[in-house]
């Protein structure tokens, strides 16, 4: 764990791409040295290549490097993806097939049968898919990739429940305007305002959380038997995903039961102390009226996902609320830390 790793960023230039690059300031295992977008900003540096949108201006570390086309060639093996969706399909398989490890955030592979969908709490063991993608494929490199933002805090608020048998979901969303990216939602849509539709949002949310709770069965994942339903809306917040969740659990816990549970919740990252790791994944708040996103979501790191107001539910068994960093656990922090626990497991030697 002493030598760092050198890292590189497909997408560099956008939202995500600057997440990326804030977030992995100061990373003591990865040393960011490529940045990689379109050809529209290949060959300027980095700091002409894109308007910095995040606190803080352009890191000194990153603004002088030239910004590299996204082709296999000159790039470090390990590679976190931000790229756009509509481009991230072939260009993250070239880099996989041409020895890189694929880190990505994008949607893309997401739901691919030997794509780990990883969440480091939750299901560390999906990244036994690996192998197999790399067999069935002819590839020396490996794609692997963090879910979608609101599903993220979905499944960490579920994750401690998992125990006692989870058959129904309903969840609904509260999702901040960052999660649309830049420029993201027009204000004039909104400002006061509501909108009940993200495309694809809750399609994405169902199936993931399905997968990701889903047990390894030797060359694919069997998703988790449970019903999911969603309701996705965008909210005049700019970070943190609020969900409220609605829980039917077969094993009929008591109340006690649930908390201590969530209480008790930890996963590898915590054990292996990696880097990136909030110390406690979950954390509950006993406050009526928390979590709330402005308060709440840059706590932590922006790691951590916060759960409250813990109930009985007259429709399903309970219903809770969960809050977590749509664009740091929800995106980039989600995809360091998986390449940390690969790192851990020796998967990037
Ligand atoms: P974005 O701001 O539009 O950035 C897209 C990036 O892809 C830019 O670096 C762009 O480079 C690059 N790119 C576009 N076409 C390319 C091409 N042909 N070859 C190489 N690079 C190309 O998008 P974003 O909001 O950061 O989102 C990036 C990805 O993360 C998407 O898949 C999105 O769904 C996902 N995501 C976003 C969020 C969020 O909060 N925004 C959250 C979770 C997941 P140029 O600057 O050179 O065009």
């Amino acid at each position: 764990m002493q030598t760092r790793i050198e890292t590189g960023i497909l997408g560099a230039t956008g939202m995500v791409g600057q997440h990326f690059i804030k977030f992995l300031q100061g990373n003591p295992w990865f040393d960011l040295k490529w940045l990689g977008a379109s050809d529209r900003s290949a060959g300027k540096k980095y700091r002409d290549a894109m308007t910095w949108h995040l606190p803080g201006g352009t890191p000194d570390s990153v603004a002088d490097i030239t910004v590299d086309e996204c082709k296999p060639g000159n790039a470090p093996r390990l590679l976190f993806s931000a790229m756009d969706a509509s481009v991230a399909t072939d260009i993250e398989r070239a880099f996989a097939q041409a020895g890189h490890v694929v880190v990505s955030n994008s949607r893309n592979h997401r739901m691919e049968r030997d794509v780990p969908l990883l969440v480091p709490e939750i299901n560390p063991d999906h990244l036994k898919l690996v192998p197999g993608q790399q067999r069935l494929r002819g590839w020396t490199g490996q794609i692997v990739t963090n879910p979608n933002c609101s599903t993220i805090v979905l499944t960490m608020g579920l994750a401690p429940l998992k125990q006692f048998g989870i058959t129904k979901v309903i969840v609904t969303t509260l999702q901040a305007i960052s999660g649309a990216g830049y420029p993201g939602v027009a204000s004039m849509d909104i400002v006061g305002n509501v909108v009940p539709f993200i495309g694809m949002e809750e399609e994405k949310m169902e199936m993931e959380t399905q997968k990701i709770m889903g047990e390894f069965r030797g060359d694919h994942i069997e998703p988790l038997a449970a019903k999911v339903s969603a309701h996705c809306n965008r909210v005049a917040v700019v970070d943190g995903h609020t969900v409220t969740v609605s829980v039917e659990l077969a094993s009929k816990p008591s109340l006690a039961d649930l908390r201590n549970a969530i209480e008790n919740f930890t996963g590898v990252p915590q054990q292996r102390q990696l880097p990136s790791a909030p110390p406690k994944p979950v954390i509950y708040m006993e406050e009526a009226n928390r979590p709330q996103p402005r308060k709440d979501a840059e706590r932590e790191r922006g790691m951590a996902a916060f759960v409250g107001r813990l109930r009985a539910c007259p429709v399903l068994d309970y219903k809770f609320v969960a809050l977590g960093h749509n664009t740091i656990r929800g995106a980039a922090g989600a995809a360091v830390l998986n390449a940390e626990l690969m790192h851990s497991e020796g998967m990037l030697d």
